[in-house]
């Protein structure tokens, strides 16, 4: 029998609790896993506590990410004693996921676990710092460079944002980051940020064109927050859409596509393809500095990530959350 996380929806309700799993009722997979550690993203916050309907089949163990050691495979690139990293594919929603002790998938959907970090990093990036480095590489393919100007980040303490606002400072950009918590300015200046605005700056209704300020923008907010980062994207500039954390409306203008050229490059991480998967990997590999992601990590056990998912959701939680699943 191994633990998990168990979410269940039957007569009593939607509820999620610590269950005690026997292996025989694993899914369908072609590679057994077990898990090392897992992370907390918003989705899983959603997940645990059934505020959007995330999770699609019932009884279902949730998390979305996972890093582990081949246990069992029968798929051509992965042997037993491998180690592997899952993020997304619909794992946690529609398929048993990463907040267990064990997880059976499709080996179509691992990555090997990166060299340069060890499993409790990769889930310290998890799919929050991978969805940030595929923003800064939608950001490289639209041509914006360090040279061009500013870098807007929104949800700048989240997971996302605390990820992004690291990584664009290693490559050079100056990077101004938008937080509700501005008692958190330190934090935020010791991973890289220049410059702190208030995110309520950002949140309310605007014009639809403002003045022009940012080059690119990396935004997990959504809503009002990110029509104004595109309003106020310069000529050419690129906006980074990946998050709803705000809100998953976009009450906006196309002024700042068709008059000044903006780009809104949509980001998303679950159904990724392999090829940019790896690559945001092995960029993540180059252009994360091992101190600052540990600055932004919180490890906890599994049973404390049942009390940190309504804490997500409410923009409580700074940086990345790792779940060691077998403390
Ligand atoms: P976090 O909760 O860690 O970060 C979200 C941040 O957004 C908060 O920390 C807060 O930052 C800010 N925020 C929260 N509520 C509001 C609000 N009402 N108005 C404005 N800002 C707000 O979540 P993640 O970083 O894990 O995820 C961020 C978003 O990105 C989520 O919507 C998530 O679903 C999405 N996402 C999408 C992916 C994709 O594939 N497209 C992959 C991963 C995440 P602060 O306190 O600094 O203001």
């Amino acid at each position: 029998m191994f633990t998990a996380i168990l979410i269940e929806k039957d007569t009593d309700g939607y509820h999620a609790g610590l269950a005690k799993i026997d292996p025989a009722n694993l899914p369908e997979g072609d590679v057994k896993v077990r898990v090392a550690y897992s992370s907390l993203n918003f989705k899983d916050g959603l997940a645990i506590t059934g505020k959007s309907p995330v999770v699609r089949s019932f009884p279902m163990v949730p998390g979305i990410d996972l890093a582990g050691t081949v246990e069992e495979s029968s798929h051509a690139e992965f042997k037993v004693g491998d180690q592997v990293v899952l993020n997304g594919w619909g794992v946690g929603e529609n398929h048993w996921g990463g907040l267990a002790q064990y997880a059976s998938l499709k080996g179509d959907w691992l990555v090997p676990l990166p060299a340069a970090f060890t499993p409790a990093q990769a889930m310290a990036i998890g799919t929050a710092g991978y969805t940030a480095m595929l923003c800064v590489l939608a950001l490289e393919r639209h041509g914006v460079t360090p040279d061009q100007g500013e870098i807007l980040v929104t949800g700048a303490a989240g997971g996302v944002g605390s990820v992004a606002v690291a990584l664009l400072a290693k490559l050079g950009y100056r990077v101004v980051a938008s937080t509700g918590r501005t008692a958190e300015s330190d934090y935020l200046t010791e991973l890289g940020a220049a410059e702190i605005i208030d995110r309520a700056t950002l949140s309310a209704p605007g014009k639809p064109m403002a003045k022009e300020r940012w080059a690119g923008v990396i935004d997990s907010v959504g809503s009002h927050t990110l029509v104004n980062a595109c309003a106020a994207t310069r000529y050419g500039g690129t906006v980074a859409a990946c998050g709803l954390a705000q809100g998953m409306d976009f009450p906006g203008s196309v002024a700042p596509f068709i008059l000044r050229g903006v780009t809104l490059a949509g980001v998303d991480s679950v159904n990724c393809p392999k090829p940019r998967r790896l690559e945001a990997w092995q960029r993540l590999a180059l252009d994360l500095d091992p101190a600052k992601l540990a600055r932004l990590t919180t490890e906890i056990s599994l049973v404390e990530a049942l009390a940190q998912a309504p804490e997500i959701l409410a923009g409580h939680v700074r940086g990345r959350i790792v779940v060691d699943v077998n403390a």
